[in-house]
């Protein structure tokens, strides 16, 4: 009951939407129809085109089926890899050879990092880019298939956040649209973009600042998930940055006179920032780490660095919060008669999505439906959900409901944000592990190399795949988002958080 209830509402919304979309395009009755039949969203073309837009899509699905053995190949490899933030260079080189190998044009260093690189198909408008990334997280080593937490090499990385699929369900859409473009000889250029290191907030706004996302039309991106959504909810804005204090070292027993504890100003500046905390809106966070904090207790210490993260509902919010931090790194070298240093690692916006970019990413997650797992791999995922100690509810098989969220829920961030405040930019989530599987973790790196998670790959090709194709064969679609687009960033201007000449730094495990 409560489940036809809130279906019909869902149902009632969906119409909603589509008559305010439709609004400005004139659309027909039957032209809504069509929507209603998913053969295309957002619909402004004839029956006719509808029919060969949906044909297209199928054949694309079909194309993602017959290589899927492939993509699971490249997927597991690069679980196995596990290589962490800036250190991707056997994934990102297993990817751009398949994009290559399939009639890709690669070029590598985009953005100044040597293992980040665009790989392109086509030419002329639209351009389409597919964001796509590889990098681990450090100290998640873990048994693929297993329900119960098995490192393979204790303390090494492994794909906590699922990025092996990330990147692998990418390129394969990428790889699928160009053979769809070929054999209907449809203009147009696709951009598969391979973004290292977004686990530390990085990669993609180093890309940013240099441009490399300029001339896109359209940008489509998407994250494995316990659920299978598309959201539009924002993310936090964040700044993350080091700041070392130098001090001068004595014996801290024989002359501790002579000493300056660099210690004890990262200890009263986090003092500060605890206080702070009080006095700063319900929306910012900020979190801290020691990374250095002297050797030996009997040895003043002259050298320690804490590294911080501050995030805020956006830019404007996090730059007013980090101003007050500096202050408060001021005040602990005066008390300390130490110096220091400021680095600033990164910094991102929250994430501008685009409602028509996201319609036509929710209406091919409709279109595409969800994989059917077998009993075995529900009772798989239940058994991981008990482990947990979180509900038995086995792996989603929903479609969440599409809407506005509620109230803001800031969450995480990401360096895919900056690239949503340059191109109409939207993301997807579908399923690659059980509800309730705490990010990050030993679960999702199990299921990231295990069928579950190659399920839910699949399927993201697919999606991005149908929405690429709506871009392609319907340029008013284009139009729409780019109008939203405009309209949402009018008077901003980009002011990428990295500084102007700040290099990237580089992983050595060449
Ligand atoms: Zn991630």
């Amino acid at each position: 009951m409560f489940l036809e209830r809130k279906m019909s509402i869902y149902k009632l919304f969906s119409i909603l939407m589509l008559v305010f979309l439709l609004g400005d395009f004139n659309g027909s009755i039957i032209e809504a129809a069509n929507v209603k039949s998913k053969s295309n969203p957002l619909v402004l073309v004839s029956k006719g085109k509808a029919k060969r837009i949906l044909k297209f899509k199928k054949e694309a699905f079909q194309q993602i089926d017959q290589f899927s053995e492939e993509l699971i190949r490249t997927a597991r490899q690069i679980w196995e890899f596990a290589e962490i933030a800036m250190e991707e260079y056997k994934s990102s080189k297993l990817l751009a050879q398949l994009l290559k190998d399939n009639g890709f044009n690669v070029e590598f260093g985009a953005g100044g990092l040597p293992v980040a690189f665009v790989a392109t198909y086509g030419q002329g408008r639209p351009v389409i880019g597919i964001l796509g990334e590889f990098d681990a997280l450090p100290g998640l080593s873990q048994k693929a298939d297993s329900v119960t937490q098995e490192p393979i090499t204790r303390g090494e990385p492994g794909h906590g956040c699922g990025h092996n699929l990330f990147g692998t369900a990418s390129a394969g859409a990428a790889i699928a649209i160009k053979t769809i473009m070929q054999q209907h000889k449809l203009k147009g250029t696709i951009k598969f973009f391979g973004c290292p290191a977004e686990e530390t907030v990085e990669g993609k706004t180093y890309m940013a600042r240099d441009g490399v996302f300029s001339g896109l039309d359209v940008c489509l991106d998407w994250h494995p998930s316990s659920k299978n959504q598309v959201s539009l909810k924002t993310s936090n804005a964040l700044n993350s940055f080091e700041v070392i204090f130098f001090g001068k070292t004595s014996h801290a027993a024989g002359d501790p006179w002579n000493g300056r504890s660099a210690l004890d100003a990262v200890e009263l500046m986090n003092h500060g920032v605890n206080c702070l905390r009080e006095h700063v809106p319900p929306t910012v966070r900020i979190h801290y780490v020691i990374p250095e904090a002297g050797k030996a207790p009997n040895v003043v210490p002259d050298y320690a660095k804490v590294w911080y993260y501050v995030r805020g509902k956006d830019r404007q919010e996090v730059e007013e919060v980090y101003a007050r931090v500096l202050k408060i790194t001021e005040g602990a070298v005066l008390m300390t008669e130490t110096s220091h240093r400021i680095h600033v690692i990164t910094g991102v916006y929250n994430y501008l999505k685009n409602k028509v970019v996201a319609t036509v990413l929710h209406h091919n997650l409709q279109l595409v439906g969800l994989p059917s797992f077998t009993p075995e791999e529900q009772e798989f995922a239940r058994q991981l959900q008990r482990n947990f100690g979180k509900k038995e509810e086995g792996m989603s098989t929903v479609i969440e409901p599409f809407s506005e969220p509620k109230e803001y829920i800031g969450g995480g961030s990401t360096d895919a944000a900056d690239v949503s405040w340059l191109v109409p930019t939207a993301s997807f989530n579908v399923a690659c592990w059980p509800l309730h599987t705490p990010g990050h973790s030993w679960g999702v790196v199990s299921c990231s190399g295990s069928p579950v998670g190659f399920k839910g790959m699949v399927t993201a090709a697919k999606v991005f795949s149908g929405a690429a194709i709506d871009f392609l064969l319907n340029p008013k679609l284009i139009q729409e988002a780019q109008k939203e687009f405009k309209e949402k960033t009018k008077d901003f201007v980009y002011k990428c958080a990295i500084p102007e000449n700040q290099k990237p730094r580089i992983g050595d495990k060449r």
